[in-house]
Parts: C-alpha cells; structure tokens; sequence
C-alpha cells in the first residue's frame, strides 16, 4: 500500500503530548521530529570521510526523504527499480546507487537508460554479465562487488545472502575491470551492529582482496548497519565507529581511496515516535492499536532484541495530557488483529495505573516500521503529525 498522507497536510504540534491532547488519537499516530533527522543527517555528513547515500529501505516514506532532503542528504542507496522511482519522483537530482546484488531483469537497464543511475553492485559472474547486457556502455559504470562481511558484531546479519569470499571477488573484480567498468568494493556488516570493530575488520578483507587481486579500485563503499539507542541499549557514539573506520581506512595501500557508506536506520530511527492507544486492558495484558503486522514488524527478528521506549499518557479530568507516573510492572502488549502471534516478543514496562484509553507512546520508531507495516485484517496505521516548528 502506498503512504496516502500529504506531508503539508500534516498537522502541526509543539510536543507529542500536544498533538495527543488536541488529536485524542484513536488510529496508531506517527510523529515526525524534523530536528532529530537533521541532527542525524548533520552527524554523518560532517564526520564520514566521504559520500552519506541513506539507505531507503529503512523508510521510504516521502516525509522521511523529505527530511534528510532538508539536511543536505543527496546520495540514495536503493535497491529495486521501485525505490529509485519513490527518490526520483521527488527530488529529480538525487543521486540514486543500485545497491542489491540480486536486480530483477529489466531493473538495471530501466535504472540506467531511464534514472542515470551509474553505480551497481554485483556478487555473481552471472549478475555482472546480465548488467553489463542491461547497460550496454560499461565505461559509465562503476560496479562495487560485494564482500562477505559476516563478523559477529551485528544484531541483524545479512551475510548468508548476499556476498562472496575474498578469492571470489578478487576474480570479480578482475572480470569487472576487463568489461571498462570501474571496479569497486563493497561490504555490509549487518543492521544494528553495535561493535564499531566489525567496520575495521571488513575494511581489512577489503584490502586483503585488493591486495589479492592486484586491481585498483575505484571506490569503497563500507555499508550500512549503523546502530541507534532502544531501550536500554545505549548505542556506542557515533564518533568510536567513524574513529575506528578512518584508521582502518588510513592503513589501506591507497589512504585517499574515495568512500561511500549507506545508513538507513541510524539516518531515521529517531526522528518518528508513535502513539498508539490501549483499546482494552486486561490484568496485566494491554491490546493496543498497532502491532507486529504493522509498526512492530521488525520485533519479529529472533535476533533483535531491542524494544521501543514507551512512555504511558493518559488525559486527565481537564482533558489535558499527561505522562503517568507511579510504579511501574510488565505488561504483555498486543497487537490489533486476531493471529496470536500478533503480540510484542517482550513485556513493556508501563505505570500500573495504565488504563483503557490511555495511550502508549514508543519513541525511536522510524526504522523499519513505517516501511514494513502491511494492512493485515484490514489495519493499516498511517496517521501522521508533525513536532516542532
Ligand atoms: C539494509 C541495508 C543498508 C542499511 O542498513 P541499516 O542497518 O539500516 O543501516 C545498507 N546497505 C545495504 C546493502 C543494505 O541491505
């Protein structure tokens, strides 16, 4: 389902507690905090040493964009013909990379001829031969091929799909360089890695690889997987990752090697919070109105075990909103649909005197919510508000 929401026919609020005083939100609200994509946006683009392409998978809503937009973001990574066309229709000069080693036929040449998009990964003699055919003028394009990366340190590992060995790619990247185009490397950690070392690591093979292949490389494309802080877990400062990434980077043969890298969640995760409603309490059982198969999907990962901070709110006596406080005790929180798999995998700490109608609000819910959520027996949270000014 596409978003349906106009971002400037969203309605304006100084605080959450605001938007919930004067909205009384029935529907699951997302609220958008422009000064949190800009602080995040501003991290990166001033401290990586080289291009921020955001990673659109995170969240491709147009508000998100929008919002990196805004803060100076003009490089996307995107990884279908359809994220390239989402970038492309809003902002006609963003820069779009083809960052999926697996492309649908028809995708790279649609990309190419249609968007300009220069940059592709491949992982696969097969894939480097179908964009090559797609493309037809390899000297326009670079082509970054995909290292494994599987080092340990990410919640959420992406190496037993994508990627090749050392010794794969160094053969790879020799191909690449026979077509014209200019061969490059590229790695992805994994999403949420809280080791700022796995970055060092990758780094190494990468050169390794170099090193093995005897071909100069056009660029390094270091990933995604920057984490973001969840209840309690406090993400380790942005600054260890980008420290340890530029002495990685310095002991490379080619120090001055030009760098990319792709965050998604660490560009967005902050900048949306989400109220939601508690339809039903039940003991120490709350049914709210969102769940797994909307903004929670990603709660169904084994391996991540992060929750989304919550906060209770209720409306007092005056009908104005406050935060309750109090002792607080689990509670199991559930979804709106009827599948009982449709519950949070973990117990929200909430004050006791939590009741029905009050309202949940979970901050850091701009990751892989929005762009997962699906209208699963016919819910479909798309509320929207804006914070600040
Ligand atoms: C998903 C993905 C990203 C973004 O990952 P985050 O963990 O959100 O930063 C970057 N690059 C690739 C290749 C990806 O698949």
């Amino acid at each position: 389902m596409n978003a349906t929401v106009r971002i400037d026919a969203m309605p304006r609020f100084a605080s959450a507690l605001k938007a919930i005083e004067s909205l009384k939100p029935s529907e699951p609200l997302y609220l958008v905090q422009p000064e949190k994509f800009a602080a995040a946006a501003k991290t990166f683009l001033t401290d990586f040493p080289g291009d921020v392409l955001y990673a659109l998978k995170a969240n491709p809503h147009p508000v998100a964009i929008e919002q990196l937009w805004k803060s100076g973001i003009r490089h996307f990574d995107t990884a279908s013909l359809g994220e390239i066309e989402i970038v492309k229709s809003l902002y006609p000069d963003a820069i779009c990379h083809f960052m999926a080693p697996v492309r649908l036929p028809g995708q790279a040449k649609a990309a190419f001829e249609q968007h300009g998009v220069t940059d592709y990964v491949v992982d696969s003699e097969a894939e480097l031969a179908k964009l090559l055919a797609e493309t037809g003028n390899p000297k326009k394009l670079r082509i970054f091929v995909r290292l494994v990366a599987s080092l340990g340190g990410a919640l959420l590992e992406m190496s037993s799909k994508y990627g090749c060995r050392p010794e794969e790619a160094a053969k790879l990247l020799h191909k690449v360089k026979a077509s014209g185009a200019a061969p490059c490397l590229t790695f992805h950690v994994g999403s949420q890695c809280l080791s700022p070392f796995s970055y060092a690591q990758a780094i190494e093979i990468a050169q390794r690889t170099i090193t093995m292949a005897g071909v100069e490389i056009a660029a390094l494309d270091i990933g995604g997987g920057f984490p973001t802080s969840y209840a309690g877990q406090e993400a380790p400062p942005y600054h260890w990752y980008f420290d340890m990434i530029k002495e990685a980077l310095s002991n490379m043969e080619r120090p001055s090697l030009p760098v990319m890298c792709e965050p998604g969640r660490a560009l967005v995760a902050q900048g949306i919070s989400l109220v939601t409603q508690v339809v039903m309490r039940r003991g120490d059982r709350l049914y709210i109105n969102d769940g797994i198969y909307g903004s929670f999907d990603e709660q169904r990962f084994a391996g991540f075990d992060e929750d989304y901070p919550a906060t209770g709110i209720t409306l007092d006596a005056k009908g104005k909103a406050k935060t309750l406080t109090g002792e607080k005790r689990p509670f199991r929180v559930y979804g709106p649909t009827c599948d009982s798999a449709d519950v949070l995998p973990r117990p929200a700490l909430l004050p006791d005197s939590i009741a029905n109608g009050d309202f949940v609000l979970f901050d850091a819910m701009g990751a892989y919510t929005v762009s997962s959520r699906s209208s699963f027996n016919g819910y479909y949270p798309d509320a929207w508000a804006m914070i600040g000014d």
